[in-house]
């Protein structure tokens, strides 16, 4: 007898004006990837209409936003720190039950979370601007930063709580307004964050939510009325949301893509350290961060060893439920995922992987329901043509890649057409800076694993990993415009470059 489906919990609703919606129209439901037949919510699918009026709102509310005070509008940050820090526990076992991550690992990301908000907060009162010389000593010369306008936020499943903060914090401190659209794999998370944002007391429109998949992204996306795009996601759909944007003369598009991290470990490395470091990047989160190592790079005189240890480390972590602190990860998002991975596991095996530790599914007892998969671990020799180590798997899947000399790691390091993040294990500085100055990437580390942002750093890639557009702090670039503003206390007019001010009679 099928088990019967537990009854949803949250009623999904956009959030357009200051107003909660449940328009009756398509609907679609959020599971707990831990087991299928739970069921977090259900959720409307925002129709182009539904898109039209958040877009709407959002412009109607921007005026009067972009004229309140900075400090005001970061003060209402600080409401919804309170509230953030009140709720830590209950957002973190909500989004264990909706994303499948472990509970420390959701607890951290709210913690990421409040972090951007306190950031955000904290800016208020620092400097907007610049004060500049000018050539002429009568002028006062000032680089001073303007909102876009609207601004529409399209997020991942796998940090529905951190990504969208590091989006909406800057852009609304900036003094612009927001529509967002979280993924519909964690609607219920994006509804409470935006519950949160309610409760704080940000205006009616200032933030407007939408729920949906692609196509609402698109109808956004497509609005003439929005003027910043900012996307984290896949290479794929950044893709299109770039091709899309280009119609648009006056559209600022900041695209945050996938990946195929990796981690280099030179033959000097302290090899315990080496291997935490491997663990944690290619394991965390069941290999689903965007900066997750699919490869680790070993140098040939220590891989045997590596190896060795690599795979008796793996053979022992806990995979299973995400409430349970003692499981070192969780299930995948969800049975589509679990058959990507398989897939790529069988292309690794076909283009010649020696598998050092056999994942798959995991079916039986407390797995049962889920979409839980073991770490796959195999030893491959570099070739170019080989796509299991260029593409992005995004689930516990990893290659022990030998180099033999620093030049062909870097080589190897870069023959992917993704540049997100690498982490060099070494003790020796020289080796440090070459990696650091050779590989491409937008976040690098040394003696750490390749995965662990903090909000005041720069957050972003290169190739089709990012368009340079970095998240968190770095956002202010994206979501302001600078302007440069001259005032001159003469009492006649006096040009710069000498150029002459005289009017002919
Ligand atoms: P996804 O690309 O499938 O979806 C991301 C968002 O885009 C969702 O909200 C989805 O509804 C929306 N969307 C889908 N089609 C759209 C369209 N045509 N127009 C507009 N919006 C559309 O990604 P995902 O599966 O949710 O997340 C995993 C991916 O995200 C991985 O590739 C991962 O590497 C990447 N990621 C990148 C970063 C980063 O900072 N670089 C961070 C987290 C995740």
């Amino acid at each position: 007898m099928a088990a019967a489906t537990l009854t949803p919990s949250i009623t999904g609703k956009h959030w357009i004006a200051g107003r909660w919606r449940s328009p009756i129209n398509q609907h679609f439901e959020s599971y707990n990837p831990a087991r299928v037949d739970e069921v977090i919510g259900v959720f409307p699918e925002a129709t182009a209409e539904d898109a039209e009026s958040a877009v709407a709102a959002a412009r109607a509310a921007y005026p009067g936003w972009r004229r309140t005070s900075r400090i005001r509008r970061a003060e209402l940050f600080d409401n919804l720190a309170q509230l953030v820090k009140r709720d830590t526990n209950a957002l973190a076992e909500l989004m264990a039950r909706e994303c499948g991550k472990v509970v420390s690992e959701c607890k951290a990301e709210v913690i990421e979370g409040l972090h951007m908000i306190q950031y955000v907060f904290g800016t208020g009162r620092m400097p907007m601007g610049d004060v500049l010389a000018s050539e002429i000593a009568e002028k006062d010369a000032f680089m001073r930063r303007k909102p876009w306008g609207v601004v529409a936020v399209v997020t991942p499943w796998n940090f529905p709580f951190a990504v969208p903060l590091w989006m909406l914090g800057p852009s609304l401190l900036e003094g612009n307004t927001v529509v967002f659209k979280p993924s519909e794999d964690t609607p219920a998370v994006g509804q409470r964050l935006a519950e949160l944002f309610d409760e704080a007391g940000f205006p009616p429109g200032v933030v407007n939510l939408v729920h949906g998949g692609g196509e609402t992204g698109e109808a956004l996306v497509n609005n003439p009325g929005v003027n910043v795009v900012l996307f984290t996601g896949s290479y794929d759909v950044g893709h299109r949301i770039q091709q899309l944007s280009a119609e648009h003369y006056d559209r600022i598009t900041a695209c945050e893509m996938g990946s195929k991290s990796a981690v280099i470990v030179c033959d000097d490395t302290r090899l315990e350290l080496a291997v935490t470091c491997g663990i944690i990047s290619a394991f965390k989160s069941s290999g689903q961060r965007c900066v997750s190592a699919g490869r680790i790079l070993v140098h040939e005189k220590i891989i045997d060893r590596f190896a060795e240890k690599f795979v008796a480390t793996a053979k022992r972590l806990h995979v299973g439920d995400p409430l349970d602190p003692g499981n070192f990860t969780g299930p995948v998002i969800h049975r589509a995922a679990v058959e990507k991975v398989e897939r790529y596991n069988e292309l690794a095996r076909e283009e010649g992987a020696k598998v050092l530790l056999d994942g798959g599914r995991l079916t039986h007892g407390a797995h049962a329901k889920g979409c839980y998969l073991a770490p796959f671990v195999y030893r491959i020799d570099y070739h170019p043509g080989i796509r299991c180590i260029r593409e992005e798997v995004f689930g516990p899947h990893v290659a022990l890649i030998p180099f033999a000399t620093d030049a062909d790691a870097v080589r190897i390091y870069n023959a992917t057409e993704y540049g997100l993040s690498m982490a060099v294990v070494t003790e020796d500085y020289r080796k440090m800076r070459f990696f650091r100055d050779e590989c491409e990437y937008g976040m690098g580390y040394v003696n750490l694993p390749c995965i662990g942002a903090e909000v005041h750093l720069p957050f972003g890639g290169v190739k089709k990993s990012g368009n340079g557009h970095p998240s968190a702090a770095g956002l202010i670039e994206t979501v302001t415009h600078k302007t440069a503003w001259t005032v001159s206390h003469g009492t006649e007019v006096k040009m710069a470059q000498g150029l002459s001010a005289e009017i002919e009679d």
